[in-house]
Protein backbone atom coordinates (compact mmCIF):
# COMPACT_ATOMS: atom_id res chain seq x y z
CA UNK A 1 0.00 0.00 0.00
CA UNK A 2 1.22 3.96 -1.11
CA UNK A 3 0.83 5.17 2.49
CA UNK A 4 1.77 8.60 1.09
CA UNK A 5 -2.17 8.40 -0.39
CA UNK A 6 -2.82 8.33 3.65
CA UNK A 7 -1.67 11.78 4.42
CA UNK A 8 -4.01 14.12 5.41
CA UNK A 9 -3.87 17.35 4.15
CA UNK A 10 -5.54 20.92 6.00
CA UNK A 11 -7.76 22.37 5.89
CA UNK A 12 -8.91 19.26 6.24
CA UNK A 13 -12.83 19.91 5.58
CA UNK A 14 -11.40 20.87 1.79
CA UNK A 15 -10.14 17.48 0.98
CA UNK A 16 -11.28 14.35 2.14
CA UNK A 17 -8.31 11.71 3.02
CA UNK A 18 -8.28 8.67 4.56
CA UNK A 19 -7.36 10.24 8.46
CA UNK A 20 -7.54 13.31 9.59
CA UNK A 21 -8.09 15.80 12.98
CA UNK A 22 -12.03 17.43 12.93
CA UNK A 23 -11.42 19.70 16.19
CA UNK A 24 -10.52 17.40 18.91
CA UNK A 25 -11.78 14.23 17.27
CA UNK A 26 -9.58 12.22 15.00
CA UNK A 27 -11.61 10.70 12.01
CA UNK A 28 -10.69 7.40 10.58
CA UNK A 29 -12.20 6.58 6.93
CA UNK A 30 -11.83 3.19 6.45
CA UNK A 31 -11.53 1.43 3.28
CA UNK A 32 -13.63 -1.90 3.27
CA UNK A 33 -16.16 -3.72 1.10
CA UNK A 34 -19.56 -1.75 0.87
CA UNK A 35 -22.76 -2.25 2.18
CA UNK A 36 -25.11 -4.17 0.42
CA UNK A 37 -27.66 -1.63 1.40
CA UNK A 38 -28.83 0.82 -1.56
CA UNK A 39 -30.49 3.82 0.34
CA UNK A 40 -31.23 6.47 -2.53
CA UNK A 41 -29.12 9.24 -0.83
CA UNK A 42 -26.30 7.46 -0.13
CA UNK A 43 -22.63 7.46 -2.11
CA UNK A 44 -21.28 4.05 -0.47
CA UNK A 45 -20.91 2.71 -3.91
CA UNK A 46 -17.73 5.13 -3.53
CA UNK A 47 -15.00 3.68 -1.55
CA UNK A 48 -14.18 5.87 1.21
CA UNK A 49 -12.57 7.98 0.51
CA UNK A 50 -13.58 8.10 -3.14
CA UNK A 51 -9.45 8.25 -3.69
CA UNK A 52 -9.14 4.65 -3.09
CA UNK A 53 -8.61 2.10 -5.68
CA UNK A 54 -10.66 -0.97 -5.39
CA UNK A 55 -7.48 -3.39 -4.49
CA UNK A 56 -6.65 -1.23 -1.15
CA UNK A 57 -10.22 -2.46 0.11
CA UNK A 58 -9.98 -5.24 3.07
CA UNK A 59 -12.09 -6.66 5.73
CA UNK A 60 -9.11 -6.54 7.87
CA UNK A 61 -8.74 -2.78 9.58
CA UNK A 62 -6.07 -3.12 11.29
CA UNK A 63 -3.20 -2.15 9.25
CA UNK A 64 -5.38 1.02 8.38
CA UNK A 65 -5.70 1.90 11.98
CA UNK A 66 -2.01 1.00 12.64
CA UNK A 67 -1.41 4.05 9.97
CA UNK A 68 -4.23 6.13 11.20
CA UNK A 69 -2.65 5.75 14.82
CA UNK A 70 0.69 6.53 13.62
CA UNK A 71 -0.65 9.60 11.78
CA UNK A 72 -2.82 10.83 14.82
CA UNK A 73 0.18 10.70 17.40
CA UNK A 74 1.30 14.35 15.00
CA UNK A 75 -1.66 16.51 16.38
CA UNK A 76 -1.22 15.75 19.68
CA UNK A 77 -1.33 19.82 20.59
CA UNK A 78 -4.85 19.66 19.87
CA UNK A 79 -6.02 17.09 22.97
CA UNK A 80 -7.76 14.55 20.60
CA UNK A 81 -9.99 12.77 22.54
CA UNK A 82 -12.09 10.16 20.51
CA UNK A 83 -11.28 8.31 17.59
CA UNK A 84 -14.47 8.06 15.48
CA UNK A 85 -14.16 4.77 12.31
CA UNK A 86 -16.65 5.88 9.27
CA UNK A 87 -16.72 3.20 6.51
CA UNK A 88 -18.62 2.41 3.47
CA UNK A 89 -20.85 0.81 5.13
CA UNK A 90 -21.23 -1.22 8.73
CA UNK A 91 -18.65 -1.96 11.44
CA UNK A 92 -20.50 -4.80 12.61
CA UNK A 93 -21.31 -6.31 9.29
CA UNK A 94 -19.04 -9.52 8.71
CA UNK A 95 -19.00 -8.73 4.81
CA UNK A 96 -17.28 -5.52 5.54
CA UNK A 97 -15.03 -6.21 8.45
CA UNK A 98 -13.45 -9.12 9.95
CA UNK A 99 -14.43 -9.00 13.75
CA UNK A 100 -11.43 -10.21 14.61
CA UNK A 101 -9.70 -7.75 13.12
CA UNK A 102 -12.09 -5.12 14.72
CA UNK A 103 -11.38 -6.44 18.15
CA UNK A 104 -7.42 -6.36 17.85
CA UNK A 105 -8.08 -2.63 16.27
CA UNK A 106 -9.86 -1.41 19.59
CA UNK A 107 -7.00 -3.23 21.38
CA UNK A 108 -4.25 -1.13 19.41
CA UNK A 109 -6.13 2.35 20.30
CA UNK A 110 -6.10 1.23 23.99
CA UNK A 111 -2.66 0.59 23.77
CA UNK A 112 -1.38 3.15 21.42
CA UNK A 113 -2.99 5.96 22.29
CA UNK A 114 -4.64 8.04 25.58
CA UNK A 115 -7.85 8.39 23.07
CA UNK A 116 -10.91 7.74 25.33
CA UNK A 117 -13.57 7.86 23.55
CA UNK A 118 -14.47 5.77 19.95
CA UNK A 119 -17.19 6.14 17.58
CA UNK A 120 -18.09 3.12 15.10
CA UNK A 121 -20.57 3.35 12.63
CA UNK A 122 -23.24 0.51 12.66
CA UNK A 123 -26.33 -0.79 11.27
CA UNK A 124 -29.17 -0.69 13.60
CA UNK A 125 -30.40 -4.50 13.39
CA UNK A 126 -26.87 -5.48 13.49
CA UNK A 127 -26.02 -4.26 16.84
CA UNK A 128 -27.53 -7.08 18.81
CA UNK A 129 -26.94 -7.38 22.71
CA UNK A 130 -24.34 -9.99 22.34
CA UNK A 131 -22.87 -8.07 19.68
CA UNK A 132 -22.89 -4.89 22.04
CA UNK A 133 -21.32 -6.54 24.94
CA UNK A 134 -18.63 -8.07 22.88
CA UNK A 135 -17.11 -4.97 21.63
CA UNK A 136 -17.86 -3.18 25.00
CA UNK A 137 -16.23 -5.83 26.91
CA UNK A 138 -13.51 -5.72 24.67
CA UNK A 139 -12.99 -1.75 24.92
CA UNK A 140 -13.21 -1.87 28.76
CA UNK A 141 -10.17 -3.64 28.44
CA UNK A 142 -8.13 -1.56 26.38
CA UNK A 143 -9.78 1.43 28.83
CA UNK A 144 -11.93 3.11 25.69
CA UNK A 145 -15.48 3.94 25.72
CA UNK A 146 -17.34 3.14 22.50
CA UNK A 147 -20.54 5.28 20.66
CA UNK A 148 -22.47 3.51 18.11
CA UNK A 149 -23.42 6.34 15.12
CA UNK A 150 -26.57 4.61 13.59
CA UNK A 151 -28.24 5.99 10.61
CA UNK A 152 -31.41 6.62 11.73
CA UNK A 153 -32.21 9.29 9.09
CA UNK A 154 -35.27 10.21 9.82
CA UNK A 155 -38.87 10.59 11.50
CA UNK A 156 -41.38 9.55 9.41
CA UNK A 157 -41.19 5.38 8.42
CA UNK A 158 -42.79 6.57 5.13
CA UNK A 159 -39.65 8.64 3.99
CA UNK A 160 -37.05 6.63 5.43
CA UNK A 161 -38.29 3.43 4.45
CA UNK A 162 -40.21 3.83 1.41
CA UNK A 163 -38.92 6.79 -0.23
CA UNK A 164 -34.85 6.01 1.32
CA UNK A 165 -35.02 2.40 1.03
CA UNK A 166 -33.41 2.62 4.90
CA UNK A 167 -35.37 -0.54 5.37
CA UNK A 168 -35.11 0.63 8.74
CA UNK A 169 -38.58 -0.20 11.40
CA UNK A 170 -38.89 2.18 14.04
CA UNK A 171 -38.88 -1.09 16.20
CA UNK A 172 -35.46 -2.36 15.17
CA UNK A 173 -34.06 1.22 16.02
CA UNK A 174 -35.87 1.12 19.63
CA UNK A 175 -34.67 -2.31 20.22
CA UNK A 176 -31.14 -1.31 19.21
CA UNK A 177 -31.42 1.86 21.90
CA UNK A 178 -32.74 -0.81 24.61
CA UNK A 179 -29.19 -2.50 23.90
CA UNK A 180 -27.25 -0.02 24.23
CA UNK A 181 -29.24 1.27 27.63
CA UNK A 182 -28.79 -2.02 28.85
CA UNK A 183 -24.83 -0.90 29.56
CA UNK A 184 -25.97 3.06 29.99
CA UNK A 185 -24.04 3.97 26.86
CA UNK A 186 -24.26 6.49 24.74
CA UNK A 187 -25.42 6.51 21.19
CA UNK A 188 -24.90 8.91 18.02
CA UNK A 189 -27.71 8.72 15.87
CA UNK A 190 -27.18 9.93 12.17
CA UNK A 191 -30.15 12.08 11.24
CA UNK A 192 -30.49 13.69 8.11
CA UNK A 193 -32.22 17.20 6.96
CA UNK A 194 -34.37 17.62 4.04
CA UNK A 195 -33.77 13.96 2.49
CA UNK A 196 -36.69 14.08 0.58
CA UNK A 197 -38.13 16.88 -1.91
CA UNK A 198 -40.93 18.67 0.27
CA UNK A 199 -42.25 21.93 0.69
CA UNK A 200 -39.91 23.55 2.86
CA UNK A 201 -42.41 24.04 5.84
CA UNK A 202 -42.71 19.97 5.52
CA UNK A 203 -39.46 19.02 5.60
CA UNK A 204 -38.78 21.93 8.31
CA UNK A 205 -41.01 20.14 10.62
CA UNK A 206 -40.26 16.75 9.30
CA UNK A 207 -36.35 17.49 11.10
CA UNK A 208 -37.85 18.89 14.19
CA UNK A 209 -40.63 15.95 14.80
CA UNK A 210 -37.13 13.58 14.30
CA UNK A 211 -34.77 15.29 16.93
CA UNK A 212 -37.90 15.44 19.33
CA UNK A 213 -38.24 11.74 19.23
CA UNK A 214 -34.44 11.16 19.91
CA UNK A 215 -34.83 13.57 22.91
CA UNK A 216 -38.14 11.43 23.82
CA UNK A 217 -36.19 8.07 23.70
CA UNK A 218 -33.20 9.58 25.61
CA UNK A 219 -35.46 10.65 28.21
CA UNK A 220 -36.97 7.11 27.99
CA UNK A 221 -33.80 5.10 28.31
CA UNK A 222 -31.53 7.12 29.96
CA UNK A 223 -29.29 6.69 26.65
CA UNK A 224 -27.30 10.05 26.15
CA UNK A 225 -27.76 10.58 22.52
CA UNK A 226 -25.80 13.01 20.53
CA UNK A 227 -28.23 13.58 17.68
CA UNK A 228 -25.84 14.24 14.14
CA UNK A 229 -27.54 16.51 11.68
CA UNK A 230 -26.17 17.46 7.81
CA UNK A 231 -28.37 18.68 5.06
CA UNK A 232 -28.86 16.22 2.49
CA UNK A 233 -26.28 16.35 -0.43
CA UNK A 234 -26.92 14.98 -3.68
CA UNK A 235 -24.09 11.84 -4.35
CA UNK A 236 -23.45 10.75 -7.69
CA UNK A 237 -24.92 7.85 -9.61
CA UNK A 238 -27.76 7.27 -6.87
CA UNK A 239 -31.10 7.62 -7.13
CA UNK A 240 -31.64 10.77 -5.66
CA UNK A 241 -29.42 12.67 -8.45
CA UNK A 242 -31.30 11.42 -10.63
CA UNK A 243 -34.10 13.06 -9.75
CA UNK A 244 -32.04 16.14 -8.95
CA UNK A 245 -30.68 16.08 -13.05
CA UNK A 246 -34.25 16.04 -13.67
CA UNK A 247 -35.52 19.31 -11.87
CA UNK A 248 -37.39 17.29 -8.88
CA UNK A 249 -34.56 17.74 -5.85
CA UNK A 250 -33.42 21.04 -4.65
CA UNK A 251 -30.85 21.15 -2.16
CA UNK A 252 -31.80 22.63 0.88
CA UNK A 253 -30.32 26.66 1.66
CA UNK A 254 -27.94 27.40 4.26
CA UNK A 255 -30.62 29.75 5.73
CA UNK A 256 -33.63 27.30 5.95
CA UNK A 257 -30.78 24.83 7.24
CA UNK A 258 -29.93 27.20 10.12
CA UNK A 259 -33.60 28.24 10.89
CA UNK A 260 -34.17 24.41 11.21
CA UNK A 261 -31.59 23.78 13.50
CA UNK A 262 -32.81 27.16 15.44
CA UNK A 263 -36.16 25.08 16.02
CA UNK A 264 -34.55 22.39 18.16
CA UNK A 265 -33.70 24.82 20.88
CA UNK A 266 -35.82 23.52 23.66
CA UNK A 267 -35.33 19.74 23.11
CA UNK A 268 -33.27 18.07 25.60
CA UNK A 269 -30.36 16.42 23.34
CA UNK A 270 -26.98 17.51 22.13
CA UNK A 271 -27.25 18.28 18.28
CA UNK A 272 -23.97 18.03 16.47
CA UNK A 273 -23.63 19.52 12.74
CA UNK A 274 -22.05 17.86 10.25
CA UNK A 275 -21.04 20.92 7.99
CA UNK A 276 -19.93 19.52 4.59
CA UNK A 277 -20.41 16.69 2.24
CA UNK A 278 -16.55 15.48 2.62
CA UNK A 279 -16.83 16.19 -0.97
CA UNK A 280 -18.82 13.53 -2.22
CA UNK A 281 -21.39 15.83 -3.50
CA UNK A 282 -21.89 16.15 -7.47
CA UNK A 283 -21.64 20.07 -8.30
CA UNK A 284 -24.43 22.11 -7.12
CA UNK A 285 -25.76 19.42 -5.29
CA UNK A 286 -24.37 20.53 -1.70
CA UNK A 287 -26.21 22.66 0.92
CA UNK A 288 -26.24 26.44 -1.19
CA UNK A 289 -24.23 28.75 0.46
CA UNK A 290 -25.24 31.96 0.62
CA UNK A 291 -22.58 34.16 1.72
CA UNK A 292 -19.24 34.59 1.01
CA UNK A 293 -17.46 33.67 3.77
CA UNK A 294 -18.01 30.07 4.06
CA UNK A 295 -14.63 29.95 6.46
CA UNK A 296 -17.26 31.73 9.25
CA UNK A 297 -19.92 29.01 8.78
CA UNK A 298 -17.10 26.21 9.49
CA UNK A 299 -15.99 27.98 12.51
CA UNK A 300 -19.39 28.87 13.91
CA UNK A 301 -20.50 25.48 13.38
CA UNK A 302 -17.77 24.34 15.10
CA UNK A 303 -18.22 26.36 18.03
CA UNK A 304 -22.04 25.31 17.95
CA UNK A 305 -20.68 21.32 18.12
CA UNK A 306 -19.03 22.32 20.98
CA UNK A 307 -21.20 23.94 23.49
CA UNK A 308 -24.66 23.46 21.93
CA UNK A 309 -25.34 27.26 22.28
CA UNK A 310 -28.53 28.13 20.05
CA UNK A 311 -27.32 32.29 20.60
CA UNK A 312 -24.44 31.31 18.01
CA UNK A 313 -27.28 30.59 14.85
CA UNK A 314 -29.09 33.37 16.62
CA UNK A 315 -25.69 35.59 15.87
CA UNK A 316 -25.06 33.97 12.39
CA UNK A 317 -28.59 34.40 10.74
CA UNK A 318 -28.45 38.15 12.08
CA UNK A 319 -24.92 38.65 9.92
CA UNK A 320 -26.52 36.21 7.04
CA UNK A 321 -27.91 39.54 5.25
CA UNK A 322 -24.87 41.47 5.74
CA UNK A 323 -22.60 38.22 4.50
CA UNK A 324 -24.82 38.07 1.70
CA UNK A 325 -25.08 41.31 0.52
CA UNK A 326 -21.24 41.08 0.79
CA UNK A 327 -20.88 37.55 -1.87
CA UNK A 328 -23.15 39.30 -4.29
CA UNK A 329 -21.19 42.40 -4.64
CA UNK A 330 -17.88 39.96 -4.94
CA UNK A 331 -19.47 37.51 -7.35
CA UNK A 332 -22.01 39.34 -9.42
CA UNK A 333 -21.77 42.98 -9.61
CA UNK A 334 -24.39 43.16 -12.45
CA UNK A 335 -26.98 42.61 -9.98
CA UNK A 336 -27.82 38.97 -10.53
CA UNK A 337 -28.87 36.83 -8.31
CA UNK A 338 -26.30 34.68 -7.79
CA UNK A 339 -28.26 32.68 -5.24
CA UNK A 340 -31.38 31.70 -7.34
CA UNK A 341 -31.68 27.62 -7.07
CA UNK A 342 -28.80 26.30 -8.92
CA UNK A 343 -29.86 24.46 -12.65
CA UNK A 344 -28.92 20.65 -12.38
CA UNK A 345 -25.80 20.39 -13.31
CA UNK A 346 -24.13 16.81 -14.99
CA UNK A 347 -21.91 14.70 -12.67
CA UNK A 348 -18.63 15.50 -12.90
S1 LIG B 1 -26.97 4.84 4.32
FE1 LIG B 1 -25.99 3.19 5.49
S2 LIG B 1 -27.29 1.40 5.15
FE2 LIG B 1 -27.81 2.88 3.54
S3 LIG B 1 -26.50 2.30 1.81
FE3 LIG B 1 -25.43 3.90 2.97
S4 LIG B 1 -24.09 2.76 4.40
FE4 LIG B 1 -25.64 1.32 3.63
Amino acid sequence: MNSERRVSREPFYMGFDFCYPWGDEFIVELATPTCPYRCTFCAIHIPNSGKREADELSNDILPQIRFAIDYCKRFKSRNIFRINLSLAGSLLDTNSVDPESLMLAIDHIGEHTDIKWLNFETRAELLTGDRYDEICDRAESANLNVIPAVGYETRSSRVRNDLLHKFLPDEVFEQMVTTVSRRHRALKPLCLIKPWEAAVDEWRQEAFDTVAYLARLQAETGVEMEVHVAPTYVAPETPLYKQFQQGKYHVVRERDFLETLRSFRGLDVRVWVCPHSETRAVPHGDMVQTCARPDIYMTLMHEFNMTNDYGIIDGYLAMLPALEAEARALRNPAGDDPFRQVPNAPCA
